[in-house]
């Protein structure tokens, strides 16, 4: 008889999106769940089950933000066997690590102005910065994309349940490997900006040989090229290529060197001048996962 698989899902700060692709797995997970293989123990968003003793595999989204973050992360490590950090957010710290460059003072004022203390007091308060899971708890392996494609977490379960380690579930495959625009090998004079120049819909011709920074080279595959594909560059939601043994700071050096040797641009004009936001161009899902990963004052 196959054992039974227990499954936790869950999130802490996010968008929701995250939660929407997980619930899209649930439809093609309902057939194992009728054969009894697979048994869905908590999962706030699906059942009203207020804890769970133990569980086989956790399915965590969202990052680190406040107090209660970090107490949930820890209670689920606690409890389960194998922790998947879910999404973007989970894995590399997501799109809302870019207010790593405020404090959360900043941040606060910044949308709320005055906080009433009397309020602020009754809900969590935040920490210093949003942190991935890696940075406080163990994880064994990730699911990327902002939000993650559903094939994608259903390829993750899949290479859990065949014993394969994370980087043979991913292989080194990049965004470009899934894209069909056309390279030539061609290097780019300019840098491009869709909101300044819109890509010409007419040509099928790599979009960073064109000019605009697209992410494809460095970018982990298994969106199917969704952004290049629809003309527009992509912006490294699923992570960057990590070899194994590798740090996050080597993949970012890396992708931004080689994403900087497509261009060829003639002095006295420089790259670094004409590429306005250097941090939310090549950091933008993953600034929490780099050695700095906030604003120090
Ligand atoms: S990874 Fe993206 S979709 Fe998922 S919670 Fe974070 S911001 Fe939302
Ligand atoms: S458009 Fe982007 S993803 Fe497609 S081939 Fe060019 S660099 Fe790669
Ligand atoms: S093309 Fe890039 S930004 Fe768009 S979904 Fe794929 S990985 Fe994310």
């Amino acid at each position: 008889m196959v054992k039974k698989i227990s499954l936790v899902i869950d999130e802490l700060t996010g968008c929701e999106g995250c939660k929407m692709s997980l619930l899209e797995l649930i439809e093609p997970l309902l057939d194992s769940i009728m054969r009894d293989e697979i048994e869905i123990v908590y999962a706030p968003i699906l059942l009203d089950a207020e804890s769970f003793d133990h569980a086989d595999i956790a399915l965590l989204a969202g990052s680190i933000r406040n107090s209660e973050d970090l107490e949930k992360a820890r209670w689920i490590r606690e409890k389960v066997d194998i922790l998947v950090a879910t999404g973007a957010c989970a894995y590399i710290g997501g799109i809302h690590g870019l207010g790593n460059l405020f404090t959360w003072r900043d941040l606060v004022s910044g949308v709320f102005g005055n906080v009433n203390h009397e309020v602020a007091d009754e809900i969590p308060s935040l920490l210093e910065y949003t942190k991935p899971l890696w940075r406080e708890v163990n994880v064994d392996y990730f699911i990327p994309g902002c939000p993650p494609n559903p094939d994608t977490i259903a390829k993750v379960l899949d290479g859990i349940k065949r014993g394969l380690k994370p980087h043979e579930i991913f292989e080194a495959r990049t965004v470009c490997d899934e894209c069909p625009l056309k390279r030539e090998e061609k290097s780019a004079s300019k840098v491009l900006r869709v909101i300044d120049t819109p890509v010409e819909q007419s040509t099928d011709r790599c979009l960073l040989e064109q000019g605009y920074l697209c992410l494809g080279p460095s970018t982990l595959a298994g969106c199917g090229a969704l952004c290049p594909k629809k003309g527009v560059p992509c912006i490294g939601c699923y992570g960057f290529v990590v070899k194994p043994g590798e740090s996050f700071d080597n993949a970012i050096a890396r992708t931004i060197a080689s994403i900087g040797a497509s261009f060829k641009i003639e002095p006295p004009e420089r790259i670094d001048d004409e590429i306005l936001d250097t941090i939310g161009t090549f950091m933008k899902f993953i600034l929490p996962s780099f050695f700095i990963p906030r604003i120090i004052k």
